[in-house]
């Protein structure tokens, strides 16, 4: 049996194990994924353990994504992009590769599971950490008409739209008037006390990367008539279908896992 896991601290509350085993399951693959805490000091050591146990795979959560950076041997481009790693791949030369599979695991929930397309849009992202990062170049490739950017700390928002400007149409978000938006990304790890001065398209899209809606933006998506309020949680197990399709060349079905996931999940996890 193939050994995997995530790491992160904490750990506890993921849900990839859930996922991956349903996922292995389905394909008939014979694998353990494990959920390993870890603190920082010791995450060199960890990966080391895993990989000389014959470790295959690992994913990456919280806070550890940008410091695996630096213990991989290779980086794909959505990587270094994102200058983030959420999935390790341990090769059998002993060799391991970072890849990033967040941001595709976006674009994969909005354009199939949602159905719907980001070309020609006006679009903000909230925030401007490991999430935002990820996510900015492969929305950029789907040819937005604009990706604006709002953080609490204006120069990393500033820094963002300084390194991706080649890529397409990204800039600060104008505070000081309101601008009118497509697709709202909630991409900060706290609810936000303030939210911008907006005003939402006919057929909108507000979107929580965090699992759960969280209150005040949902409130605010609300106050705009947002036609759809989505959360991470297709986002999620996107970004796992990719990491399992990179481990095992089969790319799992993501619907019937999802709505396993939305069956547990108490609240109500989209509007559509
Ligand atoms: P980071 O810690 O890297 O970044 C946090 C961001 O939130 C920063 O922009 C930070 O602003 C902002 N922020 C934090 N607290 C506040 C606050 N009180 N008011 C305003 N802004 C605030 O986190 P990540 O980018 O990794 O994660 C962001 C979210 O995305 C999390 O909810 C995470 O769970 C979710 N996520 C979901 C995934 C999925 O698969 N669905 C995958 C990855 C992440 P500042 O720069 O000023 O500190």
């Amino acid at each position: 049996m193939d050994n995997y896991g995530i790491i992160g601290n904490p750990v506890a509350h993921s849900l990839s194990p859930f996922i991956h085993q349903h996922f292995a399951k389905q394909t008939q693959q014979s694998l353990l994924y494990t959920p390993m805490w870890v603190e920082k000091n010791y995450l060199s050591s960890m990966l080391q353990v895993f990989q000389r146990s014959g470790g295959k795979g690992l994913n990456i959560t919280a806070p550890f994504k940008e410091d695996v950076v630096n213990l991989v041997d290779t980086l794909t481009e959505r990587a270094r992009y994102a200058r983030a790693v959420n999935t390790i791949t341990f090769l059998d030369d002993g060799s391991r590769v970072g890849d990033n599979t967040d941001g595709m695991g976006f674009i994969r929930d909005v354009t199939l599971n949602q159905k719907m397309t980001l070309k020609n849009k006006r679009i903000l992202i909230l925030g401007a950490g490991g999430a935002a990062r990820g996510i900015i170049v492969p929305i950029l490739q789907e040819q937005p008409a604009l990706l604006s950017l709002l953080n609490r700390t204006e120069e990393k928002a500033v820094q963002l739209t300084r390194e991706f400007a080649s890529l397409g149409p990204i800039r600060l978000a104008n505070v000081s008037q309101v601008e009118a938006y497509d697709v709202v990304i909630k991409a900060s790890s706290n609810d936000l006390s303030t939210l911008p001065k907006a005003i939402l398209a006919e057929n909108s899209i507000c979107y929580d990367l965090s699992y759960y809606h969280q209150p005040e933006f949902r409130r605010w998506a609300l106050q705009q008539n947002a036609a759809f309020i989505l959360n991470g949680l297709g986002m999620l197990v996107e970004q796992a279908a990719e990491s399992f399709y990179l481990w095992r060349n089969v790319r799992p079905a993501v619907a019937p896992v999802l709505a396993l996931l939305k069956q547990k999940n108490a609240e109500k996890p989209s509007s559509r």
